[in-house]
């Protein structure tokens, strides 16, 4: 089996790919980045064996780097599973290790509070604002027994209290110390949603890109008795090109709330002094960022031998979303569960059809047995929602 092609196409604002063969099986993949950061890999590719994954991948795997950069060379890799799945007839779990577990755990992102002021965008940053955002997701069908919510830096919630850091940009990325004040925000929220959430349902912070390390070790510390389930990128992540895997590890080391990290990071030598250092408690490669599925599996095999968890970030279409839950399917028992980014957006789930549906019940998703990836798009939808002068890989 030969490739023949590789087109690309924009959906709402997500790059999709297929990889097409000369017996005419495709494989689906989700590109977060330009459309043509990913056809550039194209001339790689052509002519190669794509069932020979590893093969292929060397090929285009020096071409990526840390977030955006490794989307391209990603969304190659779990369309290159795809078309192996296909062609041996086996799900994609089968071919990375085959699966642990019959359904897997997915969290759902949260955001910010809800804007309670239409009129005042900072309305969205106070406890009530995120307690209502609680009880809401709370309420959603998925079932959903992790939330994340963003506060610090993430989501702008420091910038919104009057006072609250030293120093900062007023855009995203920013970074900076944070005062007393500014610490006490933060506390008051995470009280709130304990309030709503209980014991029964996990909560998690996003705390990206960064506070300084005292600021971190103040707030991790502030945090332990609400047995968070993690704080994530409390020192670096998201945007920025590089992991402090010293300053993470004495942030870690002072503090019993787990720290987490990863979602910018590319490739399993991207986590390594994460890993070896045991700076962090939970690392989250992104399988759109990282090079892919079976890269995030070696990471948590790798991260498993310290004693260290895995949740992956996602931020994805269904096609993503199968890569995560073949991927995870084959995870040791060191995962946790993957992100879903996508609960505000209705027809996420009817982009694609051959799975059962919905696809995320009681918390968790469905291992599916189907070849490959386990989803063919649902081609007029998928349409309805090209963005402007996208064509459906004509
Ligand atoms: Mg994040």
């Amino acid at each position: 089996m030969k490739i023949v092609d590789l087109k690309a196409t924009i959906v709402e604002r997500i790059t999709i790919i297929r990889i097409d063969t000369d017996e005419g099986i495709y494989g689906y993949g989700e590109a977060h980045c330009p459309k043509h950061h990913v056809l550039d890999l194209k001339p790689f590719i052509i002519g190669q064996d794509p069932t020979n994954v590893e093969r292929v991948m060397l090929r285009i795997r020096h071409r990526g780097a840390f977030k955006p950069w490794g989307a391209g060379v990603s969304a190659v890799e779990m369309a290159l599973w795809d078309i192996a799945g296909k062609a041996a007839g086996l799900p994609v779990h089968r071919l990375i290790g085959g699966k642990v577990r019959d359904r897997v755990r997915v969290y759902c992102d949260c955001g910010s509070g809800v804007p309670l002021d239409p009129q005042d965008p900072s309305s969205a940053y106070s406890p009530e604002a995120y307690a209502e955002k609680a009880r809401r997701r709370r309420r959603l069908p998925e079932g959903f027994t992790i939330l994340k919510f963003d506060i610090g830096f993430h989501g702008r919630q420091l910038l919104s209290v009057p006072g609250g850091v030293y120093d900062a940009l007023d855009s995203y990325p920013t970074r900076g110390h944070v005062t007393e004040r500014g610490l006490k925000a933060e506390i008051e929220i995470v009280k709130a949603l304990k309030e709503v959430l209980g014991d029964e349902i996990g909560l998690a912070l996003d705390c990206g890109p960064g506070q300084s390390l005292p600021a971190a070790i103040s707030l991790a510390k502030a945090l332990e008795p609400f047995n968070l389930l993690w704080a994530e990128d409390l020192l670096t992540g998201d945007y920025t090109p590089f992991t402090d895997s010293e300053a993470y590890r004495l942030l870690s080391m002072s503090t019993s709330t787990p720290i987490l990290t990863g979602e910018q990071i590319y490739l399993r030598h991207g986590f390594r002094s994460l890993i070896e250092k045991n700076a962090v408690d939970i690392v989250a490669p992104d399988i759109c960022d990282v090079g892919g599925l079976a890269e995030a599996k070696w990471i948590a095999e790798f991260a498993d031998l310290y004693g260290i968890l895995i949740a992956p970030h996602n931020f994805g279409l269904p096609i993503a979303f199968m890569a995560n839950v073949h991927a995870a399917a084959a995870m040791p028992m060191n995962f946790i569960a993957f992100e879903h980014h996508m609960a505000d957006v209705p027809w996420w789930e009817d982009l694609v059809k051959g799975i059962e549906k919905p696809i995320i019940k009681d918390g968790f998703a469905k291992v599916p047995e189907t070849p490959g990836l386990g989803i063919e798009l649902e081609e007029k939808v998928v349409r309805k929602h090209l963005a402007e002068g996208e064509t459906y890989f004509e």
